[in-house]
């Protein structure tokens, strides 16, 4: 079966497909296979200058479309996803790895994401308030920030993109947008899907290219108001501080290092469950996948050997395999990466109970597969307990109390996800309050987040905003207080005030 019909894809600006300024192009390769699937193009400032310019066009128009006619568009794109669904998944299977499972719940996010949007253009809500002066109303709207930047990583290439490029759309914004360059058939894919649903011409602009190019460049134009980024902490920081000297807003989702707590009377099947699956899932590249494991040291053996127990049955290899668990890392400077860690595992003194090495037999050495891993007696302050591993280890952290675990959880620089596995309803309420994240599960693994709550961290992990929800509309729009005196005379708040 043939899903890419293209050589080369394009850039779309002002509602068409362009080639790039530059006529720089390079490979998008499949992590299972090694094979290429498509070249993408490696564009030019003047690619971004011209979207950008599209795109302030556009939204001139598009802000005074009624909002609940804005959304009918993502209605439409919703549904076109669906009816496209299982597509889609292959596509984001082949292009990023993760098993086609994860990928059609990740498209069904993406789905979701559209209808949830679209039923923001009949609320979008403001507040209404009283004056404290007679005859005169007060309230606040929503309005559009203009023209926004959105920069995603491979690791959801669909999913977030929808995260952001639908409250941006609903709101009234126009959005240039710069997929990772590793997955860019998800954002083609979704470029095609708007054009289909009627969406005007420069309302969105994909333009594809490095961070280093395209990414600045973006954040270089004066007319983009808003970044809205996902991804390393490293290129979050430099992002941060250039939009914070030319005073542009910027909202930033970047790693984690999250958490599960297994306490001494938890159900310990279901702990294995969620630690299998929130570990290993998607190969440990979701900026949520568990990374620790807090064990009360009453459970912590029948704890290692369960696991060892389940991760030995997990299949690894090409995601587009129904039978198939666990897929590749996304390239294999990741791969490298991941195995660094191991080495630094083991002089720090954690002992390794499985997994640990690059898999290179038979199918697997077409592709870039790391065996899941276990540490178990890793202090909190080594290195694999602090640092973001982006990959299948995970280290098993023994813990005497509740508290002691507390303290471990929030004891490193990130902060988006923890959990905790418990029958005692007194630590689940203070788990809630205690555990300094931005997501908290209970009786589940780090992963699952759904699309009408908020999704970001506390601390290193963001800087304050949240994508998904009510809340992401926070990015995209800004308040605007309205006051109408209806009185007939100047009337000076403060002052005036009988
Ligand atoms: P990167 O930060 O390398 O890349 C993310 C995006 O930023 C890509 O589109 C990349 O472009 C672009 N980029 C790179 N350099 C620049 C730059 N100088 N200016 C502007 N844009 C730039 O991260 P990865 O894609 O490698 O993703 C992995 C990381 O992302 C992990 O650390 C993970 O934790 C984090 N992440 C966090 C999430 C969250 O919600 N908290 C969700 C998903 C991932 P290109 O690569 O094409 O050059």
């Amino acid at each position: 079966m043939t899903l890419i019909h293209e050589e080369q894809l394009k850039n779309f600006i002002d509602g068409k497909w362009v080639e790039p300024s530059s006529g720089k192009a390079t490979a998008v390769i499949n992590p299972a296979t090694s094979e290429t699937l498509v070249n993408v193009p490696l564009s030019a400032a003047s690619d971004v200058e011209e979207a950008t310019s599209a795109a302030k066009k556009a939204q001139k128009t598009w802000a005074l479309v009624p909002a609940p006619q804005r959304a009918e568009v993502l209605y439409r794109v919703g549904l076109i996803m669906k009816e496209r669904k299982e597509r889609l998944s292959q596509l984001l299977t082949m292009e990023n790895g993760k098993v086609i499972e994860e990928a059609r719940g990740e498209v069904q996010e993406g789905i979701d994401m559209a209808f949830y949007m679209a039923g923001e253009g009949r609320r979008l809500f403001g507040q209404t308030t009283p004056s404290e002066l007679k005859d005169k109303f007060a309230m606040s709207v929503r309005a559009p920030v203009g023209v926004v930047g959105i920069i995603t990583p491979w690791n959801f290439p669909i999913a977030i993109a929808t995260w952001k490029s639908f409250p941006a759309i609903v709101a009234g914004n126009a959005v240039v947008w710069k997929p990772a360059t590793e997955t860019p058939i998800m954002a083609y894919e979704l470029a095609k899907i708007f054009e289909e649903a009627g969406l005007p011409k420069g309302v969105i602009n994909v333009v594809f290219g490095s961070g280093s190019t395209v990414g600045e460049a973006m954040i270089e134009q004066q007319d983009i108001r808003v970044i809205s980024f996902t991804g390393s902490n490293e290129v979050g920081r430099g992002i941060a501080g250039k939009c914070g000297q030319r005073l542009k807003k910027v909202s930033l989702e970047m790693g984690g290092k999250n958490g599960v707590i297994v306490m001494d009377d938890a159900d310990l099947s279901l702990a294995v469950e969620g630690i299998l699956w929130s570990a290993y899932g998607t190969s440990g590249q979701r900026c949520t996948a568990c990374s620790r494991v807090m064990v009360h040291e009453k459970v912590k053996d029948e704890l290692e050997e369960r696991l060892q127990k389940e991760i030995a049955k997990l299949s690894i290899g090409n995601g587009l395999d129904e039978s198939i668990k666990v897929g590749p890392i996304i390239n294999s400077k990741g791969l490298e990466k991941v195995k660094s860690y191991i080495s630094i595992g083991k002089e720090e003194g954690a002992k390794l109970l499985t997994g640990g090495y690059i898999m290179e037999n038979g199918d697997h050495k077409k592709g870039n597969y790391f065996a899941p891993t276990l540490f178990t007696d890793v202090k909190p302050d080594m290195r694999i307990a602090q640092e973001e591993i982006f990959g299948p280890v995970v280290s098993l952290i023994p813990v005497k109390s509740f508290e002691e675990a507390v303290e471990i959880n929030n004891s490193v620089e990130f902060g988006l996800s923890s959990s905790i596995f418990t029958q005692n309803v007194n630590q689940v309420f203070a788990a809630q309050r205690d555990l300094d994240t931005g997501i908290v599960y209970v009786n589940a693994g780090t992963t699952g987040a759904e699309i009408h709550l908020p999704f970001g961290g506390t601390k290193g992990t963001g800087n304050g905003h949240r994508d998904s929800g009510v809340a992401a509309l926070d990015v995209f729009t800004e308040w605007k207080a309205v006051y109408v005196d209806f009185s007939g005379k100047l009337q000076r708040a403060q002052i005036d005030v009988e």
